[in-house]
């Protein structure tokens, strides 16, 4: 089939919260992402609570991932995740890693490689975070990240890492 209509994209989002009541913040951010244009929430996984990267003086964290299918480009979706992190109250301080209301880190886009300024893809410390890993695991484990392996296999040796982490749904 031809057309100008735009290709259905799956996409892989990260999401964190450790402040103003973490688990709504996800909530309320997976109904955001639902309800962004030409994209679709198809897969939401479990939640999962991590201890903290960068400063140890701030909460833990609650962690999840999303499979979407979007007709956006990568920079306008990642622009519409920034949006959301604005809505529900992200301020960027001087702390690199610390606390946030929200953070919304576009993982994977398809099979595309992207080297910007505003956006790498694949994201380039997937492979470092259990908590990032763990989720994505959970609703993408045959996902092959370019230039690295499946998410299963990763997140098989990522389970080994700090932060110490634990599923909290079923
Ligand atoms: P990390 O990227 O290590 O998880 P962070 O999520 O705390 O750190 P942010 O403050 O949320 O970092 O984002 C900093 C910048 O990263 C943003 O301005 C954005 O342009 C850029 N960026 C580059 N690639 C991505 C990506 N794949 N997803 C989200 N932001 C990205
Ligand atoms: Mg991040
Ligand atoms: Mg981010």
């Amino acid at each position: 089939m031809s057309g100008s209509r735009p290709h259905w994209w799956p996409a892989y989002i990260g999401l964190g919260s450790n402040l103003a009541d973490p688990v709504a913040q996800i909530d309320s951010a997976f109904i955001a992402i639902g309800n962004l244009p030409d994209t679709q929430l198809v897969l939401r996984s479990p939640l999962y609570k991590s201890s903290p990267i960068g400063p140890q003086d701030q909460p833990d964290y609650i962690n999840a991932a999303a499979t979407v299918l979007t007709q956006l480009s990568p920079i306008k979706l990642l622009g519409k995740l920034q949006a959301i992190e604005k809505s529900q109250g992200r301020t960027r301080g001087a702390d690199r890693w610390g606390a946030r209301t929200l953070d919304l880190d576009l993982l994977a886009f398809g099979a595309q490689v992207i080297e910007s300024s505003e956006l790498t893809v694949p994201h380039p410390r997937i492979g470092e975070r259990n908590f990032v890993l763990l989720p994505l695991n959970d609703i993408a484990p045959d996902l092959q990240i370019p230039g690295g392996l499946s998410v299963a296999r990763m997140a098989a040796e990522a389970s080994l890492n700090e932060p110490n982490i634990v599923r909290l749904d079923p």
